[in-house]
């Protein structure tokens, strides 16, 4: 991962132009990074911000010979390497909050969006993106309850290079494992770190929303939740929010 790296100053959103690489026919492991990302993007339409120069925007071109059901455990799998890469470099309790987000003191940290290219049972190429709030002392208004840098946490500046450096490490290595093994050999991890578990959720989806208490992952990565008749329910990773409560 990262032997060749695309660099940009500002870009409408890394995944944009990792797709137009892709779409180019460029290798696997290839790395777009952007200072600035004008257009972030988050799931389900949502923006994502990156202001110049304080934070990480990098997507990651794959092209596993994998099932295309597989393609969505690739945000798990980033998340789980992102938070090994974190908790090293920092100490911090950085945790994930299924299914795309790591969180620190709460407050989101870092976002991933995974995007798949694929005819029929074969995969032409992912893509999987990250952003993650590194130095940022402050945030817009619209997002500040929510979003946490690792400079807003501790007040310390991190050198972003070195982060990105150490998930790209921890991500070839469990990627490798999981194009073997799957998922669910990284279920210990995303219940360790999860920080939804046990604790009282809302599931909102377009047409359906219900509460809940969140107790377990299932083997193939969804979240299951008793809903509070009683009923347990398997929620996937899809067009859905979920609300620690
Ligand atoms: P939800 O938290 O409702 O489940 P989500 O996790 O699917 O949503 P994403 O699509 O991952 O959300 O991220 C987009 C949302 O993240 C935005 O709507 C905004 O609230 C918030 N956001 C945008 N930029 C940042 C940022 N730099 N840091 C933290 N949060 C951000």
């Amino acid at each position: 991962m990262g032997r060749k790296i695309f660099y940009y100053n500002s870009v409408t959103s890394t995944n944009i132009i990792a797709k137009e690489l892709a779409e180019n026919g460029l290798e696997e492991g290839t790395v777009i990074i952007a200072e600035e990302q004008t257009l972030g993007k988050g799931r389900m339409g949502r923006k994502w911000s990156t202001p110049n120069g304080e934070a990480i925007a990098m997507t990651i071109i794959l092209r596993p010979e994998i099932s295309p059901f597989m393609a969505p455990s690739i945000t798990p799998i980033l998340a789980v390497s992102a938070v090994e890469a974190l908790r090293k470099l920092t100490g911090f309790d950085v945790k994930i909050k299924w299914p795309n987000d790591i969180v620190l003191d709460s407050k989101k940290l870092c976002g991933i969006l995974t995007e798949m290219n694929s005819d029929m049972d074969m995969i032409n190429y992912i893509i999987v993106g990250m952003g993650l709030n590194v130095n940022q002392e402050n945030f817009d208004d619209e997002i500040k309850e929510v979003a946490v840098s690792l400079k807003s946490f501790s007040g310390i500046n991190f050198k972003r290079k070195i982060i990105i450096a150490e998930i790209l490490n921890e991500f070839e290595k469990n990627y490798e494992i999981f194009k073997v093994k799957g998922i669910s050999e990284f279920l210990d991890k995303l219940k360790e770190y999860s920080v939804l578990l046990g604790k009282r959720v809302k599931v909102i989806s377009i047409n359906n929303s219900f509460e809940g208490e969140a107790i377990d992952i299932d083997k193939d990565g969804s979240l299951i939740v008793k809903k509070d008749n009683g009923e347990i329910t398997k929620v996937l990773s899809g067009d859905v929010s979920v609300r620690g409560m």
